[in-house]
């Protein structure tokens, strides 16, 4: 990082999924050079998936890790400059901003577009991080399919579990919810599709023990809170996680508006935050659809707004 530092950049990009990459690619077309920061997972969450078939124009299919690689691959071929380095802390309280990278190098940005992304939240046991990926996964909609006649749980409570679950049903022959409590958190509506659907069995006050299998999943071990007998479940294939998102952009707080969990908040129809020059886009700020396609949208939406921008203010200043 050493040729980067104290010098301005037009566009620094913060993150490397498709939200950032698809931002580097239209800032790159535009002359920007960006310099993109790829973080401490580059891709993205996509690349911890295997097959992602809902990409259009994968007819086939594709594997995370590679749909991630072509973006940046794409994006290189028209300038951008993406590195593999981990914003440590930002200084928005005068243009051009301050970035600084892995706590030492600090470069100077006039535009800034944050694409962080959301990490799922993870139970952290073992066996669950030990089978992601292979049989244990946070994105219904990402894997649901490969489960097609099997059983499968999905754990949660919320109305991310309830569309998960319901989604599910179209593939799995059963689907078996886990909750840790007597009540489901989820909206009424939601709730009531969910438990009305025949291949959708609910286990109150019970939560994963284990994941069994070695390689791939052969089965759980679920424990009931009400009197701590644990079950074997071995028929299950696949495990869903769907107790929540999380942002990751604890590195903006008390300066970007969010919402009460963390989300940066946009102005409508627009990747502009409360700061000017500094734009958000992908899961960083989108709590409803969560997808690759939408968060490469938003990425091209904030370049086109950052370059929008930059040419407001020279304008200005000259
Ligand atoms: P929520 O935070 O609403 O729900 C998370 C669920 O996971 C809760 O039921 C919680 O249990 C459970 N949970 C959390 N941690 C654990 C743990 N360690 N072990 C076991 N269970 C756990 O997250 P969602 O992703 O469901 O929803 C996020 C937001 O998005 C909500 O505002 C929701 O309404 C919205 N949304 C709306 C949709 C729609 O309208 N179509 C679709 C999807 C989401 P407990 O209840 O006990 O706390």
């Amino acid at each position: 990082m050493d040729d980067i530092a104290g010098k301005t950049l037009d566009v620094v990009i913060i993150g490397s999924g498709p939200a950032g990459l698809t931002a580097a690619l239209y800032a790159a077309r535009a002359d920007l050079k960006p310099l993109v920061l790829e973080g401490p997972e580059p891709g993205g969450q996509l690349t911890t998936t295997t097959d992602v078939e809902n990409y259009p124009g994968y007819p086939e299919g594709v594997l995370g890790p590679k749909m991630m690689d072509d973006f940046r691959k794409q994006a290189v071929r028209f300038g951008a400059d993406c590195r593999w380095g981990t914003v440590s802390n930002v200084d928005f309280a005068k243009r051009p901003y301050k970035v600084t990278i892995d706590e030492k190098t600090e470069i100077f940005a006039r535009a800034i577009i944050v694409s962080t992304g959301a990490s799922a939240k993870w139970l952290g046991i073992e066996s669950e991080q030990r089978l992601r990926g292979h049989g244990v996964s946070a994105c219904a909609t990402c894997d649901g399919a490969f489960f097609r006649d099997q059983h499968v749980v999905i754990i949660g409570g919320g109305d991310t579990a309830m569309e998960e679950a319901q989604f599910l049903t179209k593939f799995a022959g059963k689907v078996t919810l886990l909750h840790r409590r007597d009540e489901l958190r989820a909206s009424k509506i939601m709730q009531k599709r969910t438990l009305d659907n025949p291949k959708v069995e609910v286990m109150w006050s019970t939560v994963l023990e284990e994941v069994l299998g070695d390689k791939v999943v052969e089965g759980v071990k679920v424990k009931s809170l009400k009197n701590e007998e644990v079950t074997t479940l071995d028929d299950v294939t696949g495990v869903f996680l769907a107790i929540g998102h999380k942002p990751n952009t604890d590195l903006f707080k008390g300066v970007l508006e969010m919402d009460e969990t963390g989300y940066i908040q946009t102005k409508p129809k627009s990747t502009y935050t409360n700061m000017p020059g500094i734009f958000a886009c992908g899961d960083a700020q989108d709590k409803d659809y969560r997808q690759a396609v939408t968060a490469a949208g938003t990425g091209c939406m904030a370049a086109m707004d950052a370059e929008r921008w930059l040419a407001d203010q020279e304008e200005n200043d000259s």
